[in-house]
């Protein structure tokens, strides 16, 4: 095979250039935000997130194109419907805002290539995860069992139609595990590696803490969304989602107990969100967090 089937596509690379390619993406990012918003509200409520068009929650006035456009239509309308007045809540420019940051962001980390359209994907698909556990502490399966299918998509197509690695762990196991498989094989292994460690050591976990405790810690949304992060980010960067969620969630889980004065332990905390959170720094930073880490013992 050549070094690249891709090759054969126009280079569209000099027009895209610093700071247009972060401007353009940017904007993209507010236009999905805008689309995770619907999916975070409509998702959890079994609604079709395609029809109807959007409508104000109070009044159900339609809501204008015009006055749809991401974080600006907020700004102008002063957050506030624009028929009954009603205020608008700052979930909504906050998601839009939130998702542009991180388009920019991964687009920075990743570059202009064939495996950029993946990451972005990935992370709004944590994005909308982490929103709706935030709200109705669950994590859907109509998110999680197509993420999961998705994660093992971009696993084969990446590195077989590029041929590069893109994964953070591929070029480690094609030089020790999976040494002498096909660049594909040795990255679908690695996907099916670390699903087993973020969604075998998530249920686990749940496992270890019912019989402890005698009551259910944690839903299975957080093990399958687990699965879809642990074949997408590879293990290393899975130990570290889980090692930066627990730790968050449970810093966050203290200080929520001491503010309420509960000290029983059984309030339930949607840990989805800390691992959704983990998993996104891991994406943008992990491996420079876990080169730095492992330098430490040089
Ligand atoms: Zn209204």
């Amino acid at each position: 095979m050549t070094d690249s089937l891709l090759a054969a596509f126009p280079d569209l690379s000099p027009l895209l250039t610093p700071p247009i390619n972060y401007i353009l993406v940017g904007i993209l990012g507010a236009i999905i935000g805008s689309f995770l918003n619907v999916v975070i509200h409509r998702v959890p409520l079994d609604e079709s997130i395609v029809f109807p068009n959007s409508r104000c929650p109070n009044c159900s006035a339609v809501i204008a194109f015009y006055d749809n456009v991401p974080v600006l239509s907020y700004l102008l309308l002063g957050g506030r419907c624009r028929d009954c007045k009603t205020r608008i809540s700052p979930r909504y420019p906050a998601v839009e805002l939130l998702t542009a940051l991180l388009f920019v962001a991964v687009t920075w980390q990743t570059g202009l290539s064939f495996a950029l359209p993946f990451d972005l994907i990935f992370v709004s698909a944590l994005v909308a995860l982490i929103f709706i556990d935030a709200e109705h502490m669950i994590l859907p399966n109509v998110i999680t069992y197509p993420g999961i299918v998705f994660a093992v998509v971009a696993r084969l197509a990446i590195p077989f139609l590029t041929g590069n690695p893109h994964f953070d762990d591929l070029p480690m196991l094609m030089n020790g595990l999976f040494a002498g498989w096909p660049i594909w094989a040795a990255s679908l292994g690695g996907a099916a590696l670390g699903a087993l460690i973020g969604g075998g050591s998530l249920w686990l976990m749940g496992w270890t803490w019912e019989k402890l405790r005698g009551i259910e810690a944690m839903g299975l949304g957080d093990v399958k969304m687990m699965f879809m992060v642990g074949a997408y980010l590879g293990w290393r960067l899975t130990i570290l989602t889980i090692f930066m969620g627990v730790f968050s969630g449970s810093v966050i889980g203290v200080v929520v107990m001491m503010v309420q004065g509960r000290r029983d332990l059984k309030m339930y905390l949607p840990f989805g969100i800390f691992l959704g959170i983990g998993a996104i720094a891991s994406l943008l930073i992990g491996r420079q967090i876990v080169d730095w880490y492992a330098g430490q013992f040089r």
